[in-house]
């Protein structure tokens, strides 16, 4: 059986760590014989492996009592231990010496030896992502017949198993109902719900917790004191932190500082290497944005930027500065603060979703805090000319590209958050899509945009509407204004396009209801509906559509899978 070996997700693919900032004055030698951490302080018993009691007892007690399954589901968070667990669990079942009732491996005969070294023949590893078709496990089906070469077992360890494609997983069911008596099947998945049920059903599932702080923080400190790494314990708690559970990671940070320092490695240190800002840097920007000071905002984002800072990690501390302060807020009873903040925390956690999913983040964050710091200078309340930036109507479109990042975004985005361009005064942006659009001064008193559609409730019920919206807060008019409403003289019916605005809409349900009550009358009754597809009826919409909401573009993003970052105007007729 030749070995598939996967290219091993190992500690220097930690995501968002500047790699060149490893030492390079290696010899080659010290480089052929240099093991990551990770690698060295994997777990080689049940008792090493951390933070997973119930996972560890359950497989302990299938093993000890010879009562192991055919097929085992370990699901999990990457970086929790389902791999070495896989391992473990195939050196313990054919470790010679293991005596019967107990579990743990002897770590010491020929056997466990080679699945430390990662060559025995009896465990077959397979990585999924890259042998996921059906040919590979039409393969894998013919060798399972054979008997294991040295142990009493073979056990196929597949990893990253929800890549493998339908067809593979429909082959793999036949083997998986009838399995040799001689074979254990571990597949290893980040995904368990893009698994099959039907292959589900056929395995002991096991799930993989996130490891807390304390444990991965108490894990690197033992690691640390072993390998002589000296390390203040609070830049030992940023990595256990920044590792969000994943042990894999943290040891891998630990890895990285440990040659860049010559003494002990303080926080400053471990800050520089992850692309975390200094906490009071984070506070500043935060505090600039909910004062309404969009320019400085991005200033400070800025410097941050050029500082080395990782969006990623930035956006985590935007949003722990902004949770302690509603903390406070709602302590101290300050209704306004309250729900301006818990405005910006909602903004913040999709901007997070956002932030993960793209490889240069920046012009996302951009566009994002500008809008809050632009909400937060209307909230404040100061008088003068009020501008509404409106979307312009919906020009021919061409489909050029669809590119994954937000460059485009960024000089509009700066510019409505650059005093020079825009008139002083409080300024109400609509949206992210309506920011690279011709800026419109209209006089005081913030009305919205005529609308240009058929109107379908009766005309002095959307015009209450109107003045609903006209006075919610910004950040929550956004999720309110994609709604259409309907009202049958005691309900009014709103239906949103999007889950996001409809579940936001719903989180800000209590900053509506008086609202509606005072322009619709005290018995009205509000409610929120996700519309089905294009919305009942599907009657035009109240306002001219944006043309990234145009059925081709929709349509092309589904496929794609991607999204829309740049309109651009064309003359085409
Ligand atoms: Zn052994």
């Amino acid at each position: 059986m030749p070995q598939q070996f996967g290219p091993e997700p190992e500690a220097s693919g930690a995501p968002g760590v500047p790699q060149s900032t490893r030492g390079c004055a290696v010899t080659l030698e010290t480089f052929m014989t240099y093991q990551t951490l990770y690698r060295k302080y994997r777990s080689q018993t049940f008792s090493d492996l951390v933070g997973q009691d119930a996972v560890t007892r359950a497989l302990q007690g299938a093993i000890a009592t010879g009562r192991v399954a055919h097929a085992y589901l370990f699901s999990g968070s990457r970086g929790t231990g389902k791999t070495s667990s896989a391992r473990l669990l195939a050196k313990a079942l054919n470790c010679i010496n293991r005596a019967e009732g107990t579990a743990e491996p002897c770590n010491r005969c020929a056997a466990c030896q080679a699945v430390t070294a990662g060559n025995a023949l009896d465990v077959i590893e397979i990585d999924a992502a890259s042998n996921r078709g059906i040919d590979d496990i039409r393969d894998l089906r013919e060798k399972v017949r054979l008997a294991p070469s040295q142990g009493k077992y073979k056990v196929y360890i597949i990893d990253e198993a929800h890549m493998l494609s339908g067809d593979a997983f429909n082959a793999f069911l036949k083997t998986l109902e009838e399995p040799p008596p001689h074979v254990v099947f571990v597949l290893c998945t980040t995904e368990a719900q893009k698994v099959p049920l039907t292959v589900l059903g056929r395995c002991q599932q096991f799930p993989f917790r996130r490891l807390s702080e304390e444990v991965v923080a108490a894990r690197l400190a033992q690691i640390a004191e072993q390998e002589g790494i000296l390390i203040a314990p609070e830049a030992l708690a940023l990595l256990a932190r920044t590792s969000e559970g994943s042990l894999r990671d943290a040891i891998g940070y630990l890895d990285q500082l440990a040659p860049l320092s010559t003494g002990q490695i303080e926080l400053a240190e471990a800050r520089g290497l992850l692309g975390i800002a200094d906490p009071l840097a984070v506070a500043q920007l935060f505090d600039a944005v909910m004062e309404g000071k969009a320019h400085d905002a991005l200033h400070s984002l800025n410097a941050l930027y050029e500082g080395g800072v990782e969006m990623r990690p930035l956006v985590r501390g935007l949003m722990e500065r902004c949770r302690d302060l509603l903390i406070r807020a709602i302590d101290g009873r300050e209704a306004g603060a309250r729900s301006r903040l818990s405005a910006a925390l909602d903004a913040l956690l999709h901007l997070d979703g956002e932030v993960r999913r793209h490889a240069e983040p920046r012009f996302l964050v951009e566009a994002t805090l500008v809008r809050l710091a632009v909400g937060s200078a209307g909230d404040n309340g100061r008088d003068g000319a009020t501008v509404v930036i409106a979307a312009a109507p919906a020009p021919p479109i061409v489909i050029e590209k669809l590119v994954v990042e937000a460059s485009h975004i960024a000089p509009a985005a700066a510019r409505t958050g650059t005093p020079a361009a825009a008139p002083p005064g409080p300024l109400r942006v609509e949206e992210p899509a309506a920011l690279p659009v011709a800026i419109e001064p209209r006089p005081a008193g913030g009305v919205e945009p005529a609308a240009a559609g058929p109107i379908e409730p009766a005309a002095d019920v959307m015009e209450a509407w109107k003045r609903v919206l006209a006075e919610l807060r910004p950040v929550v008019r956004g999720y309110f204004r994609e709604a259409r409403p309907e009202y049958d003289g005691t309900t009014l019916v709103l239906w949103f396009p999007y889950a996001f605005h409809h579940k936001s809409a719903l989180d800000n349900r209590a900053a509506v209801e008086p609202l509606v009550a005072a322009h619709l009358g005290a018995s009205v009754t509000l409610d929120l509906r996700l519309s089905p597809g294009p919305g009942p009826g599907a009657s035009p919409p109240d306002r001219t559509p944006a043309p990234e909401e145009h059925p081709l573009v929709q349509e092309a993003l589904r496929t794609l899978d991607g999204r829309v970052v740049h309109v651009r105007e064309t003359d085409l007729q």
